[in-house]
């Protein structure tokens, strides 16, 4: 086979295949019964949307939307974008189902897609899943949307995770989260980074997710935010960490969290694994209130990086081989006779529930043993024009190397003993 660039997907973006896939398949369907767990149900948009869905959910300022959304005219000069997340059509969707979608619990799972410079755990098409559940502030139900995501990272066997958990505040908290910190950095700006000076009067908050070691000094230094906000926010916080205290989730309080998006209201926060270096984020939630003209969208959700979650599972052992379904048969078929019957007999015992496998032309028993082993078949069925004539079929337990010669009247249920199926 060619093994060209032509050969390769584009640059960011992978195949996902075996035995990786297995993993991936886990993960999914993992997801799926926890979510049905908690009430909610999948819902599946399209990947592409009007512009204007991201624009107005995420905001014209932000990075997704000014840098890194794949968007383009089509073939009509409508303007359309591959969706860089999952929550604004999600919240399309909900807007569509009026009062109903006001009330809705949803999960979704799908690829997304961002122009960023390719990295480690930095993709171009990436993966989420994520929920929203629509509702009015609610502490019990945002610490509930955590536990639900700390109880799935468990059912997934990913140990190690840590949450951080912040509040942005809400109505006129932010104004004075921005004059507070703007007063406190009135001295100490002028010899912070050229980033950090052109955010003070544009992003104060951003200025809190500065990277480099000299303002990770002063930053350090500053306030926490809810000393800017008023008591009721306080009280909401407070509300949610007590909830999860009765919940036993272990959580750590990070004044300093913003999560890049405006509409977050009250309750951010992120999940961590500290084998994922740089980017070290497997997750992000929040609540929020989505202004769409006069109308408002409440609620609250989040959206895990599979990528990042299957990086961070390999690291502590967890891999897709380790998920691979078994393969239980392979037929081995001795001559042009067997060939045919066994063909037939493979339908039959793949339509009484077991997997089968069987080689479709004629090749050596060797090569079809080698291929048998591949799969990591537990018995192999061979049969030759001796079985035929006989009515039989010889059953090799592949790990043992036993064999037996068995009547085809008895060999389904002889399987079923042998491989624990179930008709
Ligand atoms: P965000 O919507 O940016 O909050 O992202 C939510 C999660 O998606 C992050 O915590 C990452 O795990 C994952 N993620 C975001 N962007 C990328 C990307 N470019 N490549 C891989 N994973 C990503």
């Amino acid at each position: 086979m060619m093994a060209s660039e032509s050969a390769q997907p584009l640059q960011g973006m992978s195949d996902i295949a075996s035995p990786e896939i297995y993993l991936w398949q886990f993960l999914e369907q993992r997801a799926r019964t926890s979510f049905h767990q908690y009430g909610y149900t999948e819902v599946r948009t399209p990947l592409l949307e009007r512009k204007n869905v991201f624009v107005r959910s995420l905001g014209d300022g932000t990075d997704v939307v000014q840098k890194e959304m794949y968007a383009f005219e089509d073939r009509g000069g409508r303007e359309i974008a591959l969706r860089p997340e999952g929550t604004a059509g999600t919240i399309r969707h909900l807007l569509g189902k009026g009062m109903e979608g006001r009330n809705d619990r949803v999960f979704y799972m799908g690829p997304m897609f961002r122009c960023e410079r390719p990295q480690a755990g930095r993709k171009r098409q990436f993966h989420q899943i994520g929920v929203e559940a629509a509702s009015e502030p609610n502490a019990i139900l945002d610490a509930e949307c955590i536990e639900m995501q700390m109880r799935l990272m468990e059912c997934w066997g990913l140990s190690g995770c840590e949450l951080q958990l912040n509040t942005r505040g809400v109505g006129e908290d932010k104004q004075h989260v921005v004059d507070g910190l703007k007063l406190a950095l009135s001295n100490t700006i002028a010899s912070m980074c050229d980033d950090c000076r052109s955010r003070y009067d544009q992003n104060t908050l951003r200025i809190l997710d500065c990277k480099k070691e000299s303002c990770r000094a002063i930053i350090a230094d500053l306030p926490p935010v809810t000393d800017f906000m008023a008591e009721e926010t306080r009280a909401y916080l407070q509300e949610v960490t007590s909830v999860l205290d009765l919940y036993g989730v272990v959580y750590k309080l990070n004044p300093l969290l913003v999560r890049g998006l405006d509409y977050y209201e009250h309750t951010v926060w992120e999940i961590t694994h500290p084998s994922l270096g740089a980017q070290d984020a497997l997750a992000g939630g929040g609540r929020y209130r989505i202004q769409y003209g006069k109308d408002a969208f409440e609620g609250v959700g989040f959206a895990m990086g599979v990528e990042r979650v299957c990086m961070a599972l390999t690291s502590i052992g967890i891999t897709g081989e380790q998920h691979k379904p078994s393969m239980q048969i392979a037929l081995i078929s001795l001559g042009e006779r067997a060939l045919k019957e066994n063909a037939v007999l493979c339908r039959t015992l793949r339509r009484e529930g077991f997997s089968c496998i069987m080689e479709t032309t004629h090749r050596s028993m060797k090569a079809q043993m080698r291929s048998a082993n591949r799969h990591d078949v537990k018995l192999a069925l061979i049969r030759g024009d001796d079985e035929l004539n006989r009515g039989t079929c010889l059953i090799k337990q592949m790990n043992e190397g036993s064999q037996q010669e068995v009547s085809l009247d008895v060999l389904i249920q002889q399987l079923r003993e042998l491989t624990g199926t179930d008709s």
